[in-house]
C-alpha cells in the first residue's frame, strides 16, 4: 500500500478529479470550466493534477502566483502549442512583463497601474498582449472598483494594445444559494461588462456553477469542488472523493493507569491502554489545534487521538483495536472523514484542510 520510507502519504485519485471536472463541465453548459490550480492544486499536485486535467480536455488554467505559474508551466503545453491558458490570479508585478510573455502567461489585470503596466508593454514590444481584467463587485480584494471601470470605459484608449481574453470577477458567498450577494455581484457583474469593450466572461467558482443559469459564463472557474470538497455545503456533496491521507504507527506501547501522553501531560490514561505514536504532526500541516477533534481510522472504526499534536507526531489510543502495530497505516482524511468534515469539526475549512498538507508528505498518484 506505501513505500516503507514515508511517514506520511496524500493518495491523489486522478481520474475521480476528472470525474469531477467532467460533472462540472455537464453543469456550466454555458461555457469552459478552468481549472484552478493554486496553491499546488489545493495541495495535491499541480504539476499532475493540470496534465491530468489537460489530458481530459481542460483547456485553462489559473495559479495564485507567478511562481506557481512558472513552476508548472514545463508540465502544461502552452495554448499556442496545442496545450493549454495558463493565467495568474494575483495581478501584474512591475518587472514580470517579460516573463509573462516568454513563457506564455496570462495576467488578471485587477488594477488601473496593472492595465497602464500591460499597455506600456504591449507598445514597448509592438505586439498586442493577452490579458483577462478582473472587476470587483464585492470581495473588496483584487479587481478594479465600479468607480475604475467607469473610468475605464470612459477612456477605452486605456486598453489599446491589451487583447481582452476575459472579464472576470469572483463571488464572494456563492456556497450560500440564498445570500443577497450572489443577486448583487450578479447585477454588477453585468453591468461592469456591458460598460466594457466586448470580451467573453468569466464568472462562477465551484459553488457558482451550482447556483444555476444566472451564474453560467463563458468560462467558469471551479477550484474546491474539482478535489472533492462540497460546492453546495448545505446539500449532500455531489463530488467524487479525491484524497485519502494515511500515516505509519512507528511504536506502540502499553502504558499503565495514570500514566500521563505527550506535551503537558494533557491526557492521562485511566486504564492500562495501547498508545500508537504515528508519523504526522503539525509541521506536515495536522494543525495543533485539532487535537481535540482528530479521529484516525482503522478497517473503518475510529480511533481517538490523545494528547497533544506534536511537530511531528501524534499519539493514538488503540486499546480497543489490538490489531494496530508498528507499521500499520491510520486513515485520517478518506472514507471515514472527509476534508469537510475535518474542518466542521476545527472550525475552519476544507480547503484549508487541504492547503496546509506540507510538501513532506509524500503524494501517490492513483488512476491516472
Ligand atoms: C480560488 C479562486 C477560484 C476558485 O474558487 P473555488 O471556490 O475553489 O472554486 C476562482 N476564482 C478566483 C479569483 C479565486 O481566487
Amino acid at each position: 500500500m506505501a513505500d516503507g520510507a514515508a511517514g506520511a502519504i496524500l493518495q491523489v485519485d486522478l481520474g475521480a478529479i476528472v470525474g469531477n471536472w467532467r460533472l462540472l463541465c455537464a453543469r456550466h453548459r454555458s461555457g469552459a470550466v478552468a481549472g484552478v490550480v493554486k496553491a499546488n492544486a489545493y495541495g495535491l499536485g499541480a504539476a499532475r493534477v493540470a496534465q491530468a486535467l489537460l489530458a481530459a480536455g481542460c483547456r485553462h488554467f489559473f495559479t495564485a502566483t507567478l511562481e506557481e505559474a512558472l513552476a508548472l508551466r514545463p508540465h502544461l503545453r502552452r495554448e499556442t502549442e496545442g496545450g493549454a491558458m495558463l493565467a495568474v490570479l494575483s495581478g501584474l508585478t512591475p518587472g514580470t512583463e517579460a516573463v509573462y510573455r516568454a513563457q506564455e502567461l496570462i495576467p488578471v489585470l485587477g488594477a488601473a497601474e496593472e492595465i497602464a503596466l500591460w499597455q506600456g508593454f504591449a507598445r514597448q514590444t509592438g505586439a498586442r498582449q493577452p490579458a483577462i481584467l478582473h472587476v470587483d463587485t464585492g470581495m473588496a480584494r483584487l479587481g478594479l472598483s465600479p468607480a475604475e471601470v467607469a473610468a475605464l470605459a470612459g477612456d477605452p484608449g486605456r486598453l489599446e494594445g491589451i487583447a481582452l481574453r476575459y472579464v472576470m470577477t469572483h463571488l464572494v458567498a456563492a456556497e450560500i444559494a440564498a445570500d443577497p450577494m450572489n443577486r448583487i455581484q450578479r447585477q454588477r457583474f453585468a453591468a461592469a461588462c456591458a460598460a466594457l469593450p466586448v470580451a467573453s466572461r468569466s464568472f462562477a467558482n465551484s459553488s457558482g456553477i451550482f447556483l444555476g443559469a444566472d451564474f453560467a459564463s463563458d468560462l467558469a472557474r471551479p477550484g474546491a469542488a474539482l478535489y472533492g470538497i462540497n460546492p453546495t455545503p448545505d446539500a449532500p456533496n455531489p463530488m467524487r472523493r479525491t484524497v485519502r491521507l494515511i500515516a505509519r504507527v512507528q511504536q506502540v506501547r502499553t502504558i499503565p493507569p495514570g500514566t500521563p501522553v505527550g506535551y503537558n501531560a494533557t491526557w492521562k490514561a485511566a486504564r492500562e491502554s495501547r498508545i500508537a505514536t504515528v508519523a504526522l504532526g503539525y509541521a506536515d500541516g495536522w494543525h495543533r489545534s485539532r487535537a481535540g477533534t482528530t479521529l484516525a481510522f482503522f478497517d473503518g472504526r475510529a480511533v481517538p487521538l490523545v494528547g497533544r499534536i506534536s511537530m511531528d507526531l501524534t499519539t493514538f489510543d488503540v486499546t480497543e483495536h489490538p490489531a494496530i502495530t508498528p507499521g500499520t497505516w491510520l486513515e485520517l482524511l478518506g472514507t471515514g472523514r472527509d476534508p469537510d468534515a475535518v474542518a466542521a469539526a476545527s472550525g475552519s475549512n476544507g480547503y484549508e484542510v487541504l492547503t496546509s498538507l506540507a510538501p513532506r508528505i509524500q503524494r501517490q498518484y492513483l488512476g491516472q
